[in-house]
């Protein structure tokens, strides 16, 4: 029997999962991740405890699942997106911790390429806007900022990766340097048509191409991995998170969608073989690519989603355990005319305001607990319903159903609230975990232990399907509602842009 392995590095852990033949979860293990705010605003983590919690989850999972290592046919890498990592190639250590993604220590270089008038060119060639979340203005700080650093890029002697590259590095004792295409996507610095580093993207941020990874297919066997508790298994996916999410969820026909409810929610549509340029305020990204086949992607963001739960629970108090709120919100039938936008750190698209802030309107004498905790839940699918809205505008035809996965996927109401909110039906994977899934089926694919994606899509299942159970009448006048406190939640600067 062969098995899989999928390292899933997050934001807050590093996890390990072992896959069998069925793509069915057989060990885990799983470590938090320290997180540094050296100041308001910035994030860090240490690369070295990146590595070591990813090698000892290694461990935990391949004992877990009772298999020796040997049986390992194919490890995937997905990770968190856009965080930058700079190291000494010869010493292997990093010059500065990473830079996470949440990190906003970049605005005002954003600030100044937009001020000057280059956003339109980032996103002809990228796909993407022009914002601190992405890699390039974050590798610039470090070069900027670390003494010396530039120098020894100049010279060669600085590797620069998003946590892919940083796992691929190790896992080779340095022998590959390598990011896929989909973490290529999230750097604004790599041709989304073309597939490589672009040089006057490169000159504008001032980056010398030195520092650059190799760009390869989502699927391969790059090498085998050389030390470590994965050594002698060969290493063939690396996938951004979303991206392997998005394969896991086995959408890979044009115009199918999952989201991903966490912390925020990332909605994903493929769009097929070639990019799509959205005229709605969304990203275009790379999708996943094997062999000859390349599949790009509309994306979405909503910033705060299943946080907005935590805030009820920490800030508000109106319940102890986030999986409280579904009891909760389910004690009332409607939020009686109150809407809770969960803008608590801005909004991302399609409104695209950093400044918003969150917002409750329609309250009355009789609005209750129960009507704020309904609300919150409805405000989480009204945000993902405008993301749907944006896509339905850009694509050729309507998304016909939405998949969707993380931890607040659990909730059956706000599914219910989604599949209404929508107007289409909101199906939940059998297997939660689809991220990993995702890594270890494209590993799969590069080992040949699939030989399609077909054969990948009839392995996969569909847990349970909610149906929208409310009339257009009663869809639209919510989305009135929602449309009404957006409104209200938009920054002054905002509301000014028009
Ligand atoms: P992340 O990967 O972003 O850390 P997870 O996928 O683990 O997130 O999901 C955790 C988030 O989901 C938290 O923000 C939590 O408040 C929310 N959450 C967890 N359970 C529920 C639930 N039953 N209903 C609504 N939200 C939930």
């Amino acid at each position: 029997m062969a098995h899989l392995l999928a390292l899933d590095q997050g934001t807050t852990s590093s996890r390990a999962i072992v896959f069998d033949e069925s793509l069915t979860p057989i060990g885990v293990g799983q470590r938090d991740l320290t997180q540094h705010y050296p100041r308001p605003g910035w994030v860090e983590h240490d690369p070295a405890e990146i590595w070591s919690t990813q090698t000892g989850t290694s461990a935990e999972a391949i004992a877990d699942a009772g298999i020796e290592a040997s049986s390992i046919a194919a490890v995937g890498i997905t990770n968190q997106r856009e965080t930058t990592i700079i190291w000494d190639r010869s010493t292997g250590e990093p010059i500065h911790n990473a830079i996470v993604w949440q990190d906003r220590r970049t605005a005002p270089h954003c600030d100044r390429l937009r001020a000057g008038g280059l956003e339109p060119l980032f996103q002809e060639r990228t796909g993407l806007l022009l914002d601190a979340y992405f890699s390039g203005t974050k590798i610039a700080w470090l070069l900027d900022k670390v003494p010396g650093a530039r120098a020894r890029a100049e010279r060669g002697e600085l590797c620069f990766g998003t946590v892919d590259s940083w796992l691929a590095w190790k896992l080779t004792a340095g022998a590959r340097h390598i990011t896929d295409h989909s973490n290529a996507s999230r750097t604004l610095l790599m041709n989304l048509r073309t597939l490589a580093w672009d040089d006057e993207l490169l000159g504008i941020l001032n980056i010398p191409r030195a520092i650059l990874p190799e760009i390869v297919p989502s699927a391969s066997l790059y090498a085998d991995a050389t030390t470590g508790p994965l050594k002698g298994a060969p290493i063939g996916a690396i996938a951004g998170d979303q991206q392997a999410a998005t394969f896991g969820q086995a959408c890979f026909r044009p115009g199918q969608a999952k989201n991903t409810y966490g912390t925020g929610c990332f909605l994903l549509v493929n769009t097929g073989p070639e990019p799509r340029a959205s005229t709605n305020r969304l990203i275009s990204t790379f999708g996943y690519s094997h062999a000859d086949t390349r599949t790009y992607c509309l994306e979405g963001s909503v910033f705060v989603a299943g946080a907005i739960i935590q805030w009820l629970r920490d800030g508000l108090g109106i319940i102890r355990r986030a999986d409280e709120i579904e009891h909760l919100a389910a004690s009332v039938p409607d939020t009686g005319g109150v809407a809770l936008v969960p803008a608590l750190t801005g909004l991302g698209a399609p409104h695209w305001d950093p400044g918003a802030r969150g917002t409750i309107t329609g309250i009355t004498r009789g609005t209750t607990a129960a009507h704020i905790a309904r609300a919150a839940l409805e405000g989480i699918a009204q945000s993902a319903a405008d993301l749907v809205q944006a896509m339905d505008a850009d694509l050729a035809a309507p998304i016909t159903e939405l998949r969707v996965d993380g931890g607040a996927a659990a909730n059956d109401l706000l599914m219910q609230l989604q599949a209404d909110t929508i107007g289409r039906p909101v199906v939940r994977a059998a297997v939660a975990e689809t991220t990993a899934l995702g890594a270890a089926a494209l590993a799969g694919l590069a080992s040949g232990l699939y030989t399609s994606t077909d054969q990948i899509a009839s392995i996969w299942n569909a847990g349970r399907t909610f149906e929208p159970a409310i009339d257009d009448a009663g869809r639209a006048e919510a989305r009135d509602r929602w449309a009404d406190a957006v409104g209200r939640a938009l920054s002054r600067d905002r509301v000014a842009r028009g």
